[in-house]
């Protein structure tokens, strides 16, 4: 049967290979992006966010089957908590009743292996708030530190989104409609976000001792992909709540064995 996915970030990278691979076995598929996209909505601003649902809705007719959230950005600057937390989450919130309406919703969104790196817990409460205007200013003063001080607001952009799936996933609104949400979090894909980053050999160093990838090392998009169609399937009807490291073996290189002591 085929089914409607909106698919953010549709225009490159994991989002685009996502998108050609559903379209590819027969999905519809409605992309959102800056530009080059069935919808092109600006997700760092709350308008955007509202206008790229209402459009997205109205191109699916009104029931939406599944949502693909890959569109992110990397730099070190405030706008990257707006597009990677609230960019998600709000279009997330504005997509839902749509969703409702299908037989078999489900949702998962792209996180990052950089949720385990040091990050601001202020930046990531309000976040979790749903307060941007102090989210933004937390991000604006470590930008304006300078050195290498702005490159906290990504980790911590992806922190607080992988722990909204979680905090969210339970609730009566997804878990209780029916709706799995889930998140896949990559190691270092090869996408034109990566591009700049891995053209050098000190760089590359940098990353991998940050990132180390005893599986198969960088990632094609495909392997992200493949991961965010499985979640999104009808397949998918117990998995919740969950941020799977798709990452090479990053997170249990730097984790270890022992993640479960919570309860001990
Ligand atoms: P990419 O730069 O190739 O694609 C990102 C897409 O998001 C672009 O098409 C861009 O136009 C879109 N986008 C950016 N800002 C937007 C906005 N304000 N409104 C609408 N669309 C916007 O990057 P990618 O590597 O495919 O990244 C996809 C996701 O994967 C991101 O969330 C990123 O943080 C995450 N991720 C990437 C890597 C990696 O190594 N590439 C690792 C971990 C996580």
């Amino acid at each position: 049967m085929t089914r409607t996915y909106v698919v953010t970030g549709s225009a490159s990278g994991i989002g685009a290979t996502t998108a050609q691979l559903l379209r590819d076995r027969g999905d519809r598929v409605i992309g959102i992006d800056l530009r080059n996209a069935e919808v092109e909505a600006d997700l760092s601003m709350p308008q955007g966010r509202i206008d790229a649902a209402a459009q997205a809705i109205e191109l699916a007719g009104g029931t939406i089957d599944a949502v693909i959230a890959c569109a992110g950005i990397s730099a070190p600057i405030p706008k990257t908590i707006s597009v990677n937390y609230f960019g998600v989450t709000e279009l997330l919130e504005n997509l839902r009743p749509a969703l409702t309406k299908s037989e078999a919703p489900r949702v998962a969104v792209v996180s990052s292996m950089a949720s385990l790196q040091q990050n601001s817990p202020e930046m990531v409460e309000a976040a979790l708030a749903g307060d941007e205007a102090t989210a933004l200013s937390i991000a604006e003063q470590y930008a304006a530190a300078g050195g290498m001080a702005g490159y906290i607001v990504y980790p911590s952009s992806k922190r607080a989104l992988s722990r909204w799936v979680r905090r969210q996933s339970i609730t009566p609104e997804w878990a209780g409609a029916g709706i799995p949400l889930n998140a896949v979090a990559p190691g270092t894909v090869v996408t034109p976000m990566t591009q700049e980053l891995l053209s050098t050999v000190e760089q590359r160093s940098m990353v991998d001792a940050n990132v180390p990838m005893p599986l198969n090392y960088h990632q094609p998009p495909e392997s992200i992909a493949n991961l965010l169609i499985w979640l999104t399937s009808v397949e998918n009807t117990h998995l919740a709540g969950q941020v799977i490291y798709d990452d090479g073996g990053a997170d249990a290189s730097l984790r270890g064995d022992d993640i479960w002591s919570w309860n001990d």
